[in-house]
């Protein structure tokens, strides 16, 4: 479907008749990542729908808009499997007839880690959400723990502005050796791919450091760093420490913390985060 209207009708039925729409909003280029959020969204609600939209708001203007993988046939097929009740795909010109005036800003979460170098990245993200959650009704959403920042705004968002849905956010889902799946992966030459599961191994070498009882974020970031730079394709944009809740930087680790990183490989940015509880 890719009608705005014919979207906001169907929703608009199915929410009228007492049916639940459980809501997967993605880039498309699908994978396991995005099916596991739509296994639970499926199970979860009377009705399964999926947007496929490459948001352009959320692109700064030297990022990889235009090249973004797209592969709308291999996703329909996946789409099929999951059993994806409507599958909505908006077009740029119908979301953004002319440039938008309203702009959802969530601040403080926003400017931090991902925030300091794409400005304007999470009110693109946020801006387009509420326009899928105005159209779509869902009664819950599902996000990734993977985009963990883009969860919390989104968390914040819904929380500050009282809108009417429930927002579930589901574990990582990761290769078998440990790269965290991303559409971006296919960005990455084979020796750049060996490369990229440092990214993977330095969070789980930290996760070891606070288990086994150091409390230093300092020395951590050290480890995850030196680590990182081991690898000769690898250019770290940051590694970060940070209150899981208000992703604000820790002194000491304490509670729950979220080690946060992104880091390109080559000319492929990625981004990779475990939560621990000290
Ligand atoms: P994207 O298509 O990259 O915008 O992602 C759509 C949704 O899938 C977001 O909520 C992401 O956080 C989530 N997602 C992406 N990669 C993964 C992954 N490896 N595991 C779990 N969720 C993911």
């Amino acid at each position: 479907m890719t009608s705005i209207k014919k979207m906001q009708l169907w929703a608009r039925k199915a929410r009228r008749q007492g049916e639940t729409i459980g809501f997967v909003p993605t880039m498309g280029c699908l994978h396991d990542g995005h099916l596991s959020l739509m296994r639970a969204a499926r199970r979860e609600n009377d009705y399964l729908v999926v947007s496929v939209f490459v948001n352009p708001l959320q692109f700064g203007p030297s990022e990889d808009f235009k090249k973004y993988p797209r592969d709308f046939n291999r996703d329909k097929k996946l789409l099929c499997k999951a059993k994806a009740d409507i599958v909505f795909l908006p077009q740029a010109k119908a979301m953004y007839p002319h440039k938008a005036k309203s702009l959802v800003n969530v601040e403080g979460l926003s400017e931090v880690l991902c925030g300091v170098t794409r400005p304007g990245h999470f009110r693109g993200v946020a801006t387009v959400v509420l326009k899928l959650f105005n159209i779509v009704e869902p009664r819950r959403a599902y996000f990734g723990q993977k985009d963990a920042q883009q969860a919390l705004i989104i968390r914040q968002m819904v929380k500050d502005l009282n809108l009417p849905l429930e927002i579930k956010v589901l574990p990582i889902v990761r290769e078998s050796d440990g790269l965290a799946m991303s559409s971006r992966n296919r960005y990455l030459s084979t020796g750049e791919r060996a490369e990229a599961i440092i990214l993977y191994k330095s969070l789980q070498s930290a996760v070891g450091m606070i288990e086994s009882g150091n409390k230093s974020p300092r020395e951590i970031a050290q480890t995850i760093n030196k680590m990182i730079k081991s690898q000769r394709s690898a250019r770290i944009e940051y590694v970060k420490i940070v209150d899981a809740q208000t992703l604000e930087k820790v002194t000491v680790i304490k509670g729950k913390v979220l080690i946060a990183l992104a880091v390109f490989i080559g000319a492929t940015r990625l981004i990779d985060n475990v939560t621990v509880r000290a």
